[in-house]
């Protein structure tokens, strides 16, 4: 609930909103001083996991692949390798494959894969007169997509700023900006398939004292070891979008519902999994879109496909489908608690995120042993880690231990 914001939905009028919980709000008439602002705790309890899932985000240090390629007589054009960033830049990344299939002057178009890649170039297509069959060996619900965080980060292990070259970050803005306004055709829908949160980021350090690092010359790189080395290697461009992307606000005073740690506040995009992904699919199947449940082992299965035009969208397997090994894993896994539709926030602090979306409270570990950029990278161990999931919910069950606010 935002009070004393004339303006609210506008930008002019964002820093004059206030966040407080239901409780304050009905403690406190609107136009008095509140003085404390609360947000209601999260039942951040270990036995309350439901589901812990693991992925590999498909990291390609020049960044992702979309060429098109000959092979036989087909043209395939490839649109995978969108590391941590692929539901984010899914549509401009689409946008741009479709691009290079209408090149090909054929109506009818196959799409391999159906992760979020796969399926955002199958309706991208559509929508651009194609007749589009997905070929794939797992519909969305069953992909590595679902197993992400599910949140706006458009340049999370994107690339490496040297590898990606000089050209890469106006193709990266290019498909941020796309993106970004598909999505906002997708906000206010029934069931929320796309929405913001507020999350507030807590550090225990004032944002001076946090250390800015560059590249050591002095330390191992990609360029002298042929895998990440070094956080400060990975590429990020937030300034080039920062026209359309809500600003992270700091939180003081007794606006700051944790008094004594240093709170940011910014609107977070999130996707909902199972409201869009049904969403999507349905669209898919209502513009005639046809799937079919197949594997391929190699490339030269591709040439078994009746149509023409291929955009291949395997994800991380291109890296043994298409023996492309210039993927490299970056392990990331999520916890899942019950959906708690009172709790409207996220949260990020000591390296542990949470978000409460309407498939449940996901808390993430995302740098819980200070390695930045480089957590997870190189590591390809694809089963849940109990003791990573209980140490992030742990994070936040201490938090509100020190701020109990209102009980959840
Ligand atoms: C922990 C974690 C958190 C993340 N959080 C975010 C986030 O908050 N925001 C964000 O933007 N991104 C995030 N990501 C990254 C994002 O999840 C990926 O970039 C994205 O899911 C890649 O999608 P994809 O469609 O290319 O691949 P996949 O989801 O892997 O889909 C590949 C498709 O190809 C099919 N396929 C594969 N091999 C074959 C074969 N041999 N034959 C036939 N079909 C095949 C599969 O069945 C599947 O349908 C996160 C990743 C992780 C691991």
């Amino acid at each position: 609930m935002f009070i004393g914001g004339a303006a609210f939905g506008s930008f002019a009028g964002y820093s004059t909103r206030r966040w407080i919980s239901p409780a304050a709000a009905t403690a406190e008439l609107p136009g008095q001083a509140v003085t404390a602002a609360h947000l209601r705790s999260f039942r951040a309890r270990a036995d309350q996991i439901t589901d812990i899932k693991v992925c590999l985000r498909p990291f390609r240090a020049a960044g992702p692949r979309l060429d098109a390629e000959r092979f036989g007589d087909k043209v395939v054009i490839h649109n995978y390798g969108h590391g941590g960033s692929g539901w984010s830049l899914s549509w401009g990344s689409a946008n741009i494959a479709v691009g290079n299939a209408a090149t090909t002057q054929q109506k009818k178009l196959a799409v391999v894969g159906c992760g979020i890649i796969g399926l955002t170039s199958a309706l991208i297509a559509q929508r651009a007169g194609f007749e589009v069959t997905i070929y794939t060996r797992d519909l969305l619900p069953h992909t590595r997509s679902v197993r992400a965080n599910g949140s706006w980060t458009p340049d999370s292990r994107i690339a490496l700023t040297e590898q990606a070259g000089p050209q890469f970050p106006d193709l990266w803005e290019q498909m941020a900006r796309y993106s970004w306004a598909t999505y906002r055709d997708y906000l206010g829908q029934p069931g929320n398939p796309i929405m913001f949160l507020d999350n507030y980021s807590l550090s225990d350090l004032p944002s001076q004292a946090r250390p800015e690092e560059g590249v050591d010359p002095g330390q191992p790189t990609f360029a002298s070891t042929g895998r990440p080395q070094q956080s400060a290697e990975f590429a990020a461009w937030p300034e080039r979008i920062k026209d359309i992307i809500p600003a992270a606000v700091p939180i003081s005073g007794s606006d700051n519902p944790f008094p004594g740690l240093q709170v940011r506040r910014h609107s977070l995009m999130i996707y909902n999994f199972g409201a869009y992904g049904h969403l999507l699919l349905s669209e898919f199947f209502q513009a005639g879109g046809r799937v079919v449940i197949r594997e391929f082992h190699t490339p030269a299965d591709f040439k078994t496909i009746p149509e023409h035009t291929i955009i291949n969208c395997p994800g991380y397997a291109a890296r043994d489908l298409w023996n492309d090994q210039s993927l490299i894993p970056v392990r990331g896994q999520t916890a899942w608690l019950p959906p708690q539709p009172d709790i409207a926030y996220g949260l990020a602090y000591r390296g542990a995120a949470m978000l409460s979306k309407s498939d449940g409270v996901m808390v993430q570990g995302f740098d819980l042993d200070h390695l930045g950029e480089m957590t997870g990278v190189g590591n390809s161990f694809e089963h849940p880690d109990r003791t990573e999931a209980e140490r992030a919910i742990g994070i936040f069950a201490d938090l509100f231990d020190r701020f109990p606010a209102v009980k959840g």
